[in-house]
């Protein structure tokens, strides 16, 4: 006999915001999760049970895909206002040391309360990098969060260790990535190495790059070559390639970028904390259309994980930068944290909600501080907040309920 299925209805959602490829928005529909997977959308959809157990009421709610949170160090969330005031190069001084206290249970209950805090403000999947990354995969099975999870490869012993642990993911919500620090602090071989782990396992492999301005000139100088133009140089750049930051970079380098079809995380809070200088050419690489995605960074340098606030923050720092309220829309905003954040992650059943899709979805009051019926979009990147999330459920399971953690 086939096992019983897990069914649940989301009911009467007052607006739904799809994300499909037609960027549908619906209003007072139910949407049907069976297991962990989207199966019907729809009006009055028919409850099996005879109870209301399984249906949540939505009827007051904004309906949409869970956030997605390109670049995070979990494992750091104690280390919270740690070095506020300092350039990444003392911040980084700093800030190691203070790694260096944290032992493997302070990273899993670090991982576990950046977890919750990140859910609380609605994202339900991250790509988290940190050290001890079986510590991560407890706490992320433990909340029942989506996760891609790597630990920094800095030299050959690292990539020895990394090897290792992602022979060891075997979970259904959890992908391995295999992670070089930086040009800066990874020998060529070792990144060459990187490669060819990432394209023998076929997965992610991710770099900070162009992050502050002293990076590029210090490569320049070092390697004959602009960073973006070293990493083309030696085979980095491919669709399974996330790059990080990219902040100090030529127009030439993008065109790079688009080609090669790597993705990059945008950090922007992290950086116009960090005083990285620059603004990250995001108009540029969209007229590229390359494949954007947010992230968070660590609490160290941010100092917090709300995607809703990085999202009121992107669309404010182009606009001002450019002199040009017209440079990017709500639309292209939520696009950049929802699927193409998933397709920065090489997840394509995530980011949106629509049929066949796994269910990933949050749901948000509608406040006084909100006025959908103007433009739902503009409300959810100018006006939400990550405490307007009432609800998440990630794989078809609630993880949040009216605002309350699922008891992990
Ligand atoms: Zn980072």
């Amino acid at each position: 006999m086939k096992p019983e299925q897990n069914l649940m209805i989301l009911r009467n959602c007052r607006y739904l915001i799809t994300q499909n490829a037609k960027r549908d928005i619906f209003e007072q529909v139910d949407i049907e999760i069976q297991d962990n997977t989207i199966k019907r959308i729809g009006k009055n959809i028919a409850t099996k049970s005879s109870d209301d157990s399984g249906v949540i009421d939505c009827s007051e709610r904004i309906v949409m895909p869970g956030l997605v949170n390109t670049h995070t160090h979990l494992g750091m969330h104690s280390l919270r206002g740690i070095c506020d005031d300092a350039e990444l190069k003392d911040w980084l001084s700093i800030v190691t040391k203070a790694e260096e206290t944290l032992d493997e249970e302070a990273v899993y209950e670090n991982t576990l309360a950046g977890l919750r805090e990140a859910v609380r403000f609605g994202t339900t999947t991250l790509y988290d990098s940190f050290k001890h990354p079986r510590a991560r995969v407890r706490a992320f099975e433990k909340m029942g969060v989506r996760g891609l999870i790597s630990a920094s490869v800095y030299n050959k012993k690292d990539l020895k260790a990394a090897e290792q642990f992602i022979s060891t993911i075997n979970s259904p919500l959890l992908r391995p990535v295999i992670a070089a620090h930086s040009i800066y602090m990874t020998e060529e071989s070792v990144l060459r190495e990187v490669i060819a782990v990432s394209d023998d396992k076929k997965i992610l492999r991710r770099i900070h790059v162009g992050e502050t301005r002293k990076e590029r000139f210090d490569i320049q100088q070092q390697r004959g070559k602009l960073p973006i133009e070293y990493l083309e140089s030696i085979g980095f750049l491919d669709p399974k390639a996330l790059l990080v930051h990219c902040i100090w970079i030529t127009k030439g380098e993008i065109r790079l970028i688009g080609r090669a079809g790597a993705k990059v995380s945008h950090n922007p809070i992290s950086n116009m904390k960090l005083a990285s200088g620059g603004v990250m050419p995001l108009v540029e690489m969209l007229q590229e259309k390359v494949v954007v995605g947010l992230g968070t960074d660590s609490v160290a340098s941010n100092n917090n994980l709300d995607l809703f606030e990085e999202m009121k923050l992107t669309p404010l720092l182009h606009k001002q930068h450019r002199w040009d309220p017209k440079v990017i829309t709500p639309q292209q905003v939520l696009d950049i944290v929802t699927v193409n954040g998933a397709a920065c992650l090489g997840l394509s059943d995530v980011g949106s909600i629509e049929i066949g899709m796994k269910a990933d979805i949050i749901t948000l009051d509608i406040g006084e501080h909100m006025r959908p019926v103007n433009d739902l979009l503009s409300n959810i990147v100018y006006c939400a907040n990550g405490n307007d999330v009432n609800d998440a459920i990630i794989d078809g399971k609630v993880v949040m309920r009216n605002k309350e953690l699922r008891k992990a």
